[in-house]
C-alpha cells in the first residue's frame, strides 16, 4: 500500500497567497474530492476508509495532534486548504467569532454606517457556525420605516437604504405610498 502522506502530497497544488495575511505564503488548494462544507476530503487509509479532513491529516503529520477540545480554524480563511502552516488550534467559540472573510475588513455596512461596538449586532450562527455582522442602524430604519408603511404613512427617506425589504417595496397587500412610488 502507498504511504498516505505520499498519496496526500499530490492531491493539492500550491494556490494563492491570503490577501489579509500574506505572510502565511500560499495556500494547498486541494485537487481533490471536498465536503459540502467545502472542505478538503482525504481517505487515510486508502479506498473505502474513512475519511479525515485534509487540513487534520496535514496538521496531525507536519504539526502535530490537535489539543483536546480545540478545532483547526483557517488563518487563510480558504477552506480547501491543507497547507498545515495555515491552520491553527483554536477553542469552538474563538473559531465561531471570526466574521467572514469576505465582510471582516468592512468598515461600514452597505448604506455606509460605521461597524461601531453600538451599532453592531452578531446574527448566527450559519450552518457553518460563523456568526454575521447586522447593522444595528439600517435595522433600525427598517423597522421604523415597516411599521410607517402598516400605518399607511410615507417612509422616511431622510436616511436612504440600499436594500428595502419588501414590504417597503410595495409588494401586494401592502398599503400603497407615493414617497415608495416614487423611489421606484
Ligand atoms: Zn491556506
Ligand atoms: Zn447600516
Amino acid at each position: 500500500m502507498i504511504e498516505p502522506i505520499l498519496r496526500f502530497m499530490v492531491k493539492f497544488d500550491l494556490g494563492s497567497i491570503p490577501v489579509h495575511n500574506p505572510s502565511l505564503g500560499p495556500c494547498w488548494e486541494w485537487n481533490a474530492g471536498k465536503n459540502h462544507q467545502g472542505y478538503a476530503k482525504f481517505r487515510e487509509g486508502g479506498r473505502g476508509s474513512r475519511t479525515v479532513h485534509g487540513h487534520c491529516f496535514a496538521y496531525e503529520y507536519f504539526v502535530g495532534e490537535v489539543p483536546d477540545g480545540l478545532q483547526l480554524d483557517h488563518q487563510c480563511d480558504n477552506k480547501s486548504c491543507v497547507n498545515p502552516w495555515h491552520v491553527k488550534p483554536v477553542t469552538g467559540s474563538e473559531n465561531v467569532f471570526r466574521a467572514p472573510h469576505r465582510h471582516r475588513n468592512k468598515t461600514h455596512c452597505a448604506n455606509g454606517h460605521e461597524y461601531t461596538e453600538e451599532n453592531t449586532s452578531w446574527v448566527g450562527p450559519s450552518k457553518f457556525g460563523r456568526f454575521q455582522r447586522h447593522c444595528r442602524t439600517c435595522h433600525r430604519i427598517r423597522e421604523r420605516n415597516k411599521y410607517r408603511v402598516e400605518m399607511g404613512l410615507p417612509v422616511d427617506t431622510s436616511e436612504r437604504l440600499r436594500e428595502y425589504p419588501k414590504v417597503l417595496r410595495g409588494n401586494p397587500g401592502t398599503p400603497q405610498n407615493p414617497e415608495i412610488d416614487r423611489m421606484q
